[in-house]
């Protein structure tokens, strides 16, 4: 599991690093796990550059302290069965969750010819007193290409949450998705959930790097704007907690742009069938929409797997057409990606 943590740890370094060199945005290295579990909840607070610090020598000594880890959360995906997914909630010590993932405390924007402030004031929602808050030693009117623009920083005090509905919501204090080693973050702008969204994200993706290390990366597209509310063309997606996925396949897609076709006969089964499960281990997704097509395929491959008839019935709409209480519906254009949506957790107060 350690192998897991660093080889995501590595990635978040390698796009800090490269600087200039990666796309437009890049993350800092520095990612940390928080909030302590059962004791000092409060100390990271107090001293949030002490405890980075602190995690970050164990981290990089590949050792980390197994009281800061939520061990369960990262067994669920080795341990899933197949038994019917209950509806669980977030884990949480007091007002805190459980989080044993990584996460990136920064974000940056690497200033390009088409890509300068203008744009980053627009895409990422922010005012220029806000800009200049994150980045007190720059000058935003003589930016230059390749200077790099701090965008978005953790703030410790805060957790996110998500508003309202999908539809109609939106979303406070946020959280970038990073790239990682096997899925690659179309849009950063574009990629901001709240804190068990983005987590889960972490945690299964990089379960799927670990567990198919040969394979192709996926291609993450939208989930929700750094504040939430309307994210064209989607009716969704306002609220931080929906993500488009792109299915597994067993080819290399043309590029990593944008979602591509994918003919039926190209989509690996097995790989798909393993991410639904590892997501639905959790018991947090209400959602997922895969067109009928490809839930028939991932219906069979379950059966071949020896699935029981009660958990085909609660987690596959298909052989139905509707009526039916199953996580995964049917639902027109998700014949490229997979569409999830988590359910509202307890750090979010006015979600539905
Ligand atoms: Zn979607």
């Amino acid at each position: 599991m350690f192998d897991r943590w660093r080889a995501w740890f590595g990635a978040a370094c390698v796009l800090g690093v490269m600087g200039a060199s990666t796309p437009a945005w890049s993350y800092s290295p520095a990612a940390h796990v928080k909030p302590e579990l059962l004791v000092g909840a409060l100390e990271p607070l107090l001293n949030p550059l002490e405890h980075t610090m602190r995690f970050w020598e164990s981290w990089s000594a590949g050792e980390l302290a197994p009281a800061e880890v939520d061990e369960d959360a990262w067994r669920r995906v080795d341990a899933f069965d197949w038994t019917p997914p209950e509806p669980t909630a977030w884990t949480m010590v007091g007002d805190y969750p459980v989080v044993g993932t990584p996460r990136v405390d920064e974000l940056w924007h690497t200033i390009t010819r088409f890509k300068r402030l203008h744009w980053v004031r627009t895409r990422y929602r922010l005012k220029t007193r806000a800009l200049r808050a994150l980045n007190p030693d720059l000058d935003l009117n003589t930016l230059e290409v390749g200077q790099r623009l701090r965008v978005w920083r953790r703030d410790e005090a805060r957790i996110s949450q998500s508003v309202g509905t999908p539809s109609r919501g939106w979303l406070k204090d946020g959280e970038p998705l990073p790239s990682g080693e096997k899925h690659k973050v179309l849009h950063a702008h574009r990629a901001f959930g709240t804190y068990y969204t983005v987590s889960e994200l972490v945690r299964v993706l990089g379960a799927y790097a670990e567990r198919f290390p040969w394979a192709e990366r996926l291609i993450v597209g939208d989930l929700s704007l750094r504040r939430g509310r309307k994210l064209s063309p989607h009716m969704s997606h306002r609220s931080g907690r929906d993500v488009d996925l792109t299915y597994p396949r067993r080819t290399a897609p043309p590029d990593y742009l944008r979602f591509h076709y994918i003919p039926r006969r190209d989509i690996d089964v097995e790989r798909t069938l393993w991410l639904v499960r590892a997501f639905l281990a959790s018991g947090m997704v209400e959602y997922m929409f895969i067109d009928r097509p490809i839930q028939r395929l991932l219906y069979r491959e379950a059966q071949r797997q020896g699935a029981t008839p009660e958990w085909l019935r609660a987690v596959f709409q298909y052989p139905a057409r509707a009526g039916t209480r199953a996580i995964v519906r049917a639902s027109k254009g998700h014949d490229d990606h997979v569409h999830i949506r988590w359910r509202c957790q307890p750090t979010d107060r006015r979600c539905d």
